[in-house]
C-alpha cells in the first residue's frame, strides 16, 4: 500500500532574493534571470517517491508583491508544515530581514502540538560570492534562531537546492 502525504512549504524571505528561482530550479530544473513578479500567492507541486511506501506530494508556496511589507497573512500560512526562509547573500538588508521573516512565520503557524515549523535557512546567490559582504557564521546564527539547518545555495547554477529542501522534508516527516 502506498501513502501520500500533502506537505505544504512556504518559500519566504525580501523581495528579489530568488525564492521564484529556487522554486524554478527545484520543481522544473531551469533558470532565468527574469520571473515576472508574480503577484498573489502561487504554488508549485512535486511529487516525490520518498520511500517505497511514501509518496511526497510537495507544495512550495512562492509568494511575490507582498514581500515589501515582511509579513503575510494569517491564510497563506495556515497548515503549512515547514518554510524555506531565504535571503541573498549578495546584500545584507535582506539577511537582516531574516530573523523578522522567521517571527512572522512563528507567530502565525505552529504545529499540532505547539512547536514552531521546521525551517530551513537558505543564503542564495553564493555563486556571486566576490559581491558578497561579510556576514556572521551562518552556523552558529541558525543555531541561535531556531532553523533546523542552512545552506549557502545557488538557483543559477543549481547548488545545494535540492540538499537544503530535502533537509526540510526529511525533519518534516521525521516529526509528523
Ligand atoms: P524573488 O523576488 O525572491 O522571487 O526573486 P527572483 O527569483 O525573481 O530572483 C530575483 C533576481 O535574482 C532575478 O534576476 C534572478 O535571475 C536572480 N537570481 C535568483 N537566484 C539567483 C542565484 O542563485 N544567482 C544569481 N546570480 N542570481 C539569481
Ligand atoms: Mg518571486
Amino acid at each position: 500500500m502506498q501513502h501520500e502525504r500533502l506537505l505544504k512549504v512556504l518559500v519566504i524571505g525580501d523581495l528579489g532574493v530568488g525564492k521564484t528561482s529556487i522554486i524554478k530550479r527545484y520543481v522544473h530544473q531551469v533558470f532565468s534571470q527574469h520571473y515576472r513578479a508574480t503577484i498573489g500567492v502561487d504554488f508549485a507541486l512535486k511529487v516525490l517517491q520518498w520511500d517505497h511506501r511514501t509518496v511526497v506530494r510537495l507544495q512550495l508556496w512562492d509568494i511575490a508583491g507582498q514581500e515589501r511589507y515582511g509579513n503575510m497573512t494569517r491564510v497563506y500560512y495556515r497548515e503549512a508544515v515547514g518554510a524555506l526562509v531565504v535571503f541573498d547573500m549578495t546584500r545584507l538588508s535582506t539577511f537582516q530581514a531574516v530573523l523578522k521573516w522567521k517571527g512572522d512565520l512563528d507567530s502565525k503557524v505552529a504545529l499540532s502540538n505547539g512547536t514552531p515549523v521546521p525551517a530551513v535557512l537558505l543564503g542564495n546567490k553564493c555563486d556571486q560570492r566576490s559581491l558578497c559582504p561579510k556576514l556572521p557564521k551562518l552556523e552558529n546564527f541558525s543555531r541561535e534562531y531556531g532553523f533546523i539547518g542552512w545552506y549557502e545555495t545557488s538557483a543559477k547554477d543549481n547548488t545545494n537546492i535540492d540538499a537544503a529542501i530535502t533537509c526540510l522534508v526529511k525533519s518534516i516527516m521525521t516529526v509528523e
